[in-house]
């Protein structure tokens, strides 16, 4: 039987660290704040606004938001971005995204000051991931990844890893990671050949493949750890991950939960950002 990387003990020992740094912020007169930026009445958006602002509740860091309809224009949008860069009161930005159609996603996103971009949004921030710099923060997907191995001890100098699915949210920038923590990186992708005996050459596997149960028993071997960041809604209309977790579990030896894995780490990442970015105003 595989151990599971828990969630939630991750978080716990990340909320820990976010509530010091919020007291001594707030002793030093700054108090950390998260500037929300919603387009529209999305319900999935409004779910993750919730589950933000209650995060953020809980560990002392202040939410701003700026809800606009539907139909706000660039010049309107652009505008309200500008104000949160102004606004030294405010030290991290979430947009929620996708933007409507008729709105230039890429052009926006880019108007944010990188270092309000707690969401890897920016072009700026993405350059950090790739070249080291300290530059805007990382997407909070693939380091709640990285925190999951760190909180677990699991040591990836040396390892060969394997990640499943290249998008910039999540594949490109965790195989960036990994490569960061000295792992021999390998990236499939929808062309791969031969995936299951590419997949079981790694001592450690990320799948952000968005395909509930890609990951089968015939990809995987004993002694390897498994990180699912998939959330896929399954057949029987509960939530799963990439990984067939029942035909997994058994044979590898540690691996994160769908629900209870990655999902529930990116949220205090994402406030350990904004608290960071409030930090690096007294630098
Ligand atoms: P995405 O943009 O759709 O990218 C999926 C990637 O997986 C693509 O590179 C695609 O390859 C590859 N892929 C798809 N099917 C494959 C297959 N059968 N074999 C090999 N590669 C395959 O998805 P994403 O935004 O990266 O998200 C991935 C998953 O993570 C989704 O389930 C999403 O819901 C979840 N997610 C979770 C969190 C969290 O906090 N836990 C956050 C963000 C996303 P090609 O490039 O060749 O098409």
């Amino acid at each position: 039987m595989a151990k599971q990387l828990l969630g939630k003990e991750v978080t716990a020992a990340i909320n820990e660290k976010i509530k010091r740094k919020t007291e001594e912020l707030v002793q030093k007169g700054i108090q950390p704040t998260l500037g929300i930026i919603r387009v529209g009445e999305n319900p999935s958006d409004i779910s993750y606004e919730k589950g933000a602002a209650k995060r953020c509740e809980t560990l002392g860091v202040a939410c701003k938001k700026y809800l606009l309809p539907e139909n706000v224009s660039q010049e309107e949008l652009l505008s309200v971005i500008d104000e949160v860069n102004r606004n030294d009161e405010i030290h991290g930005v979430l947009m929620l995204r996708p933007l409507p159609k008729h709105l230039d996603q890429a052009v926006i996103e880019n108007a944010l000051d990188s270092r309000k971009d707690v969401d890897c949004m920016t072009d700026g921030s993405m350059s950090g991931v790739f070249t080291g710099k300290p530059i805007g923060f990382p997407p909070c997907t693939p380091q709640a990844c990285m925190e999951i191995l760190d909180y677990y001890g699991i040591d990836c100098t040396g390892k060969k890893a394997v990640v499943v699915g290249r998008s910039l949210v999540v594949g490109k920038p965790a195989a960036m990671m990994l490569l960061q923590k000295n792992a021999t990186v390998t990236v499939c992708h929808t062309r791969t050949k031969d995936m299951p005996s590419v997949v079981r050459e790694a001592d450690i596997v990320i799948v952000a493949a968005g395909r509930a149960g890609v990951i089968d028993d015939t990809y995987l071997r004993p002694g390897q750890i498994v990180i699912d960041v998939g959330i896929n809604v399954g057949e029987d209309g509960k939530l799963c991950g990439d990984v067939d977790y029942t035909k997994a579990e058994p044979i590898v030896e540690a691996i994160t939960p769908v629900p209870g894995g990655v999902g529930s780490v990116t949220t205090s990442v994402l406030v350990g950002h904004v608290v960071e970015a409030a930090e690096r105003t007294l630098l």
